[in-house]
């Protein structure tokens, strides 16, 4: 499923099997789920990306070739995340931040991702999956909870939460930090309230409106949505010496607001794209946490509905997209298939 150009369609693509090059392993592509970010690429927010391009940067997928000097062999199921490649040489490299690269390429983005069959990727900077999560399970960890894990370390010390958005990453971060003592509070878009059943269903202990009063002063708040409107808001919700951890790549502006919201030591800070340590780190916690994983399963040929429903604030949980079985129904026994809504 390719985009050509900026806020088109995705189009159909009959393309030749890929030759791994050095490094490189060729997936087959199991499931690969859908984030935020691939609308932003979608609409040219980033300012960044090659096109054509492949979306999807949560992808989970079997090595079906190795290239020269490949870290995997056949066989290894493997996630590749939005991180595809970093220069090794830079700055921000050497100081061992390579989220920050220079030099970085994503996955989706700048080379080619999962919303297709077959996919390459650098072995390097693929991630093995804990086990015990199916492939439509394992894909959302791989920005929702790798990102959503990196925001709730830059949160700090937080016994009260607040998640704002409460999306994919939300609902696999709400039960990472319950696991750890916290209390978790989740603001969704004001009347929203199917998001805010679907977050208690999840275990938070409260949810209500983004744009109304927080039961209780917040230790931190992490922001999911893109709507820079959400920073004021959440700074004051926060108790002095607070942070407010703006977790999306991309946000509209950020209104002015009066000094005495940011006074007593709070701050705000943005999260950005992930380390291969995050993912490794985050991969040991899910297999600790066993994260109950929401999603919604539609066909790989159905991306462009998927974002849709994104776009419209219309999944609960994850949309995950799964490629059709080339050989028929009899060979995808075991295999996750399209499944209604709601479904895990
Ligand atoms: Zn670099
Ligand atoms: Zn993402």
């Amino acid at each position: 499923m390719v985009l050509r150009e900026r806020g088109a369609p995705l189009v159909i693509e009959e393309r030749s099997i890929p030759v791994p090059r050095s490094h490189q392993v060729l997936l087959r592509v199991a499931a690969c789920a859908v984030c935020r970010t691939d609308l932003h690429v979608v609409d040219g927010e980033l300012g960044r990306g090659v096109l054509p391009v492949v979306l999807g940067h949560q992808v989970v997928g079997t090595v079906v070739a190795a290239g020269p000097d490949a870290v995997l062999q056949v066989g290894a199921r493997v996630g590749v995340p939005w991180l595809a490649w970093t220069c090794g040489s830079c700055a921000m490299c050497r100081a061992g931040r390579e989220n920050l690269c220079v030099n970085a390429r994503f996955t989706g983005c700048d080379v080619d991702g999962g919303f297709q069959e077959l996919a390459l990727a650098d072995s390097r900077f693929c991630l093995r999956l804990p086990e015990g999560y199916a492939d439509v399970e394992a894909a959302p960890l791989l920005c929702g909870g790798l990102i959503g894990y990196r925001a709730l370390r830059m949160a700090g010390e937080a016994p009260r939460l607040g998640l704002y958005g409460f999306g994919s990453a939300a609902h696999i971060i709400a039960q990472v930090a319950r696991h750890r003592g916290s209390t978790v509070f989740a603001f969704t878009r004001a009347g929203d309230r199917a998001a805010q059943e679907f977050a208690l269903g999840m275990g938070v202990s409260w949810a209500g409106d983004s744009t109304g009063p927080a039961p209780e002063p917040l230790d931190a708040a992490i922001i999911f949505a893109p709507a820079g409107e959400l920073v004021p808001l959440a700074l004051a919700a926060l108790r002095p010496g607070g942070t407010v951890v703006c977790a999306g790549i991309h946000m509209s502006d950020i209104p002015s607001f009066a000094y005495s919201l940011l006074w007593e030591e709070r701050s705000i800070r943005s999260v950005a794209n992930l380390t291969r340590e995050d993912g490794t780190e985050f991969m040991r916690v899910a297999a600790e946490v066993r994260i109950r994983v929401q999603t919604e399963v539609l066909p790989l040929a159905e991306a462009g509905r998927a974002l849709e429903l994104l776009r419209a604030g219309r999944v609960h949980g994850t949309a995950v997209l799964v490629p059709e079985d080339p050989h028929g129904p009899g060979r995808s026994a075991g295999a996750p298939v399209p499944a209604r809504p709601g479904q895990v």
